[in-house]
């Protein structure tokens, strides 16, 4: 790659801004990979003319080039934005401004499209913060993070789980390959599909572990798997939203279980005991002889898990009375009563 942006693109030094944008214009057309599928060295070329041309159409970036000289220029970074022969990163460009302004392809101008926010098939992503400024210096930029609400049972949340979706996640754009560019009539315009952007919404398949103990509200974070970055910044990330659906026995407090448990009349007076769900499976509970309605029993460890710290599972019991009487119980009952009064 040549180090020289005026010989790039064959001006001289006192070449005016209308003459660069010329040359540059009439070069970019011809080695546009658009124009040259699959031909490396006119990518290459291309590369280095749009390199060139954002330098020299930078008129700050221009005099600082004129006055350190080409290999201080570079070693600095132009800009301190990875801008270095050799890792100079064609396909993290947002071309479609600068083409719009060269070659008319049809967009509104910058100054607005910049504050636009654009919905992909539901998902508004706000791209205003994150373009990089092509006509002065070529910002890093992190891309967007994309943000799905996930509603998971609620024993998938206590015990953890491992599950494949199928979502709607950002990739690079299959008609123009990631450039936001393609051949139209001759010329070049913006690429359709994904509005310039180079990427696009399509169904992925997805791993996503739910840890043990994940509570309502919480946030699990996938590193990378946003929408890509600008001019070698970091993609954004996905972030899940995690929504527990109710049980229809286990409430939960904390890294607490509760849960109620009907018991006869008979267990609640004489002791007995009853089997009761857990998170894992069941456990015995024992009623001690004389339990009150309302009791509440702890099983410890039975509860949710999240990292170190384990809870318990808490039953309230509740007294069932028998629906029918024979005359005969009804009997013994009535001097039940009478030997036993409840104060
Ligand atoms: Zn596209």
């Amino acid at each position: 790659m040549s180090l020289d942006p005026y010989k790039t693109l064959g001006v001289d030094k006192k070449a005016n801004q209308d003459t660069i944008k010329k040359a540059y214009r009439n070069l970019a057309r011809k080695y546009h990979p658009d124009v040259n599928p699959g031909d490396k060295g006119a990518e290459e070329k291309f590369k280095e003319l749009s390199m060139a041309y954002d330098i020299l159409s930078d008129p700050a970036k221009k005099s600082e080039y004129d006055n350190l000289g080409k290999e201080a220029f570079f070693e600095k970074g132009f800009g301190g934005a990875g801008y270095q022969t050799g890792n100079f990163d064609f396909s993290d460009f947002r071309w479609d401004d600068l083409f719009a302004d060269l070659f008319g392809g049809g967009s509104k101008p910058r100054s607005s499209r910049r504050k636009n926010s654009f919905a992909f098939g539901g998902d508004q992503v706000d791209f205003s913060s994150s373009f990089g400024d092509f006509g002065g210096r070529a910002v890093q930029k992190k891309g967007a993070d994309v943000v799905r609400e996930l509603n998971i049972p609620f024993l998938d949340a206590v015990n953890g789980q491992e599950m494949t979706l199928r979502l709607d996640l950002p990739q690079q754009c299959q008609q123009c390959g990631g450039q936001g560019l393609v051949s139209q009539g001759g010329g070049v315009g913006q690429c359709q599909a994904c509005r310039g952007q180079g990427s696009v919404l399509a169904k992925q398949g997805i791993k996503l572990r739910i840890p043990p103990g994940v509570s309502d509200g919480q946030k699990i974070r996938l590193r990378g798997k946003g929408w890509p970055g600008q001019n070698g910044g970091a993609p954004g990330d996905l972030n899940f939203v995690i929504h527990v659906l109710p049980h229809e026995v286990f409430t939960r407090d904390g890294l607490n279980l509760l849960m109620e448990k009907d018991v006869s009349l008979y267990d609640a007076l004489l002791g007995g005991s009853v089997k009761v769900p857990t998170p894992s499976g069941h456990a015995t509970l024992k009623i001690p002889a004389m339990t009150q309605n309302g009791a509440k029993f702890r099983l410890k460890g039975q509860g949710i898990t999240s990292g170190k710290k384990t809870g318990d599972l808490y039953v309230t019991v509740k007294v069932t009375l028998p629906t029918k009487l024979t005359e005969g119980a009804r009997e013994l009952v009535e001097k039940l009563a009478e030997m036993a009064p409840v104060s």
